[in-house]
């Protein structure tokens, strides 16, 4: 516990993936870092990322593989911390790793050892850590922030906003962040879940009754593109190709699905011209799940031997199935969603060193700030650079 009228050079709020680097940094650069959670353990996000194993960066991050209303904001962090750096970090505390796909990194053994290494780095630098109890208020006068926390107050002239945005309120997580910095005169991007499974309505029902059926697909929302596996759920559609253009897709609009990639426009017309009796769902069974492959046959409402239906019928079938348009009715919101896009105005703060330009020695970092990762190491990488730029300057 902090005994009360605690001063501290720092206080970071949340510790999360971005505070406790910000801290350990800070820490390490002999700054007295106070670090404040209302979650009883540190790095619960972190424990329960890349299903245990924590995808903890990826190899091909770049700018443009962040949502942000500035596509610049995340630049100059990213270009300064980059994923070489956490992996020399990672390899200092020898925890084994390796690539799965597409550059993602993972802990061969748990996320755990993640959350152990960042406690450590923050052990080394001193870090003061409170854990378990809610933070009460934070005022600013004189140059200087006070936060009440349970029974005791601490203050500093920084404070460091890392608590994250509302994804999977039922970890802890909340809109806190937004709050303060509304507070402290910040405007606040609209937050909406990204990364998140899309619901189908009624109409769509047939799909729903594939539950559990997934496809290699290319999922398109606009001109953005993302070829994955796409998954049929009982409320609608996931898998990591959803996740991704869920993170671009908005409200009453389409996306469009290619349930054939790579295939040619007259490939059935080829196949019936070599095997004309062949069924139509029975050539689509044999490069999708075959439960899928019936399904769209009937949707299309294209059924028996190729020879029996018409080449244009049959590539108009195809063109069909290269872009097939869904419009969900909704996604399955905070409650499931990976990562909040919005959040915190990165018009409000300094690219390089994350504090607002109108309130000195207020610092936002990690999810809380309108920047958004892809699925992949993305959004870990974010909370580390941003983490580590403000911790050079505290
Ligand atoms: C299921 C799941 C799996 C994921 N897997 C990956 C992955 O493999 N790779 C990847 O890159 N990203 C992954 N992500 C996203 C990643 O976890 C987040 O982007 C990242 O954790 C953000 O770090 P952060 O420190 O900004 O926020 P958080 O990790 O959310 O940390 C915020 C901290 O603030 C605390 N807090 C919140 N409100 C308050 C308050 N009022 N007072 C005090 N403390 C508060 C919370 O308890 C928390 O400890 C995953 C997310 C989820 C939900």
């Amino acid at each position: 516990m902090i005994s009360k009228d605690r001063t501290f050079d720092a206080i970071v709020l949340g510790a999360g993936g971005a505070g406790l680097m910000c801290a350990a940094v800070a820490g390490q650069r002999g700054r007295r870092v106070l670090l404040i959670d209302h979650a009883p353990q540190p790095g619960k996000k972190i424990l329960i990322s890349g299903g245990g194993r924590c995808n903890f960066t990826n190899l091909q991050t770049a700018p443009d593989r962040f949502l942000s209303a500035n596509p610049h904001f995340a630049k100059s962090a990213l270009g300064r911390y980059r994923p070489e750096d956490f992996i020399a970090l990672v390899d200092g505390h020898r925890i084994a790793w390796h690539e799965k796909t597409l550059g993602q990194l993972f802990c061969d053994g748990s996320a755990r050892q993640i959350v152990h290494m960042l406690m450590e780095e923050c052990a080394k630098g001193g870090v003061r850590i409170a854990l378990g109890g809610p933070v009460a208020g934070v005022a600013h006068s004189d140059g200087r922030f006070t936060v009440r926390h349970g029974e005791e107050t601490a203050s500093a002239p920084a404070l460091v906003i890392a608590t994250g945005g509302p994804s999977i309120p039922k970890m802890g997580a909340t809109g806190f962040a937004y709050d303060l910095a509304r507070q402290f005169g910040l405007n606040v991007v609209d937050p909406r879940p990204a990364l998140v499974p899309l619901t189908l309505s009624a109409e769509d029902r047939l799909f729903r009754e594939l539950s559990g059926v997934s496809a290699d697909v290319v999922a398109r929302a606009g001109k953005i593109a993302f070829r994955e596996a796409a998954l049929f759920t009982h409320r609608g559609l996931s898998g990591p190709a959803i996740l991704q253009i869920s993170s671009y897709w908005r409200q009453c609009e389409e996306i469009g699905i290619d349930f054939l990639p790579g295939r040619a426009a007259d490939w059935a017309v080829a196949a019936k011209r070599a095997r004309p009796k062949t069924h139509f769902h029975t050539l689509l069974g044999e490069v999708l799940p075959g439960r899928l492959a019936e399904a769209l046959a009937k949707k299309i409402g294209l059924w028996g031997e190729l020879a029996n239906l018409p080449d244009e019928k049959l590539r108009a079938a195809l063109a069909r199935l290269a872009d097939w348009r869904f419009r969900p009715n909704g996604s399955e919101g905070f409650a499931k969603a990976e990562v909040t896009a919005g959040g915190i105005d990165t018009a409000d703060l300094s690219s390089r060193t994350m504090e607002a330009r109108r309130v000195p020695g207020f610092y936002a970092i990690g999810e809380a700030l309108d920047v958004t990762g892809w699925l992949g190491g993305y959004n870990f990488q974010w909370a580390w650079a941003s983490g580590w730029a403000a911790g050079q300057v505290l």
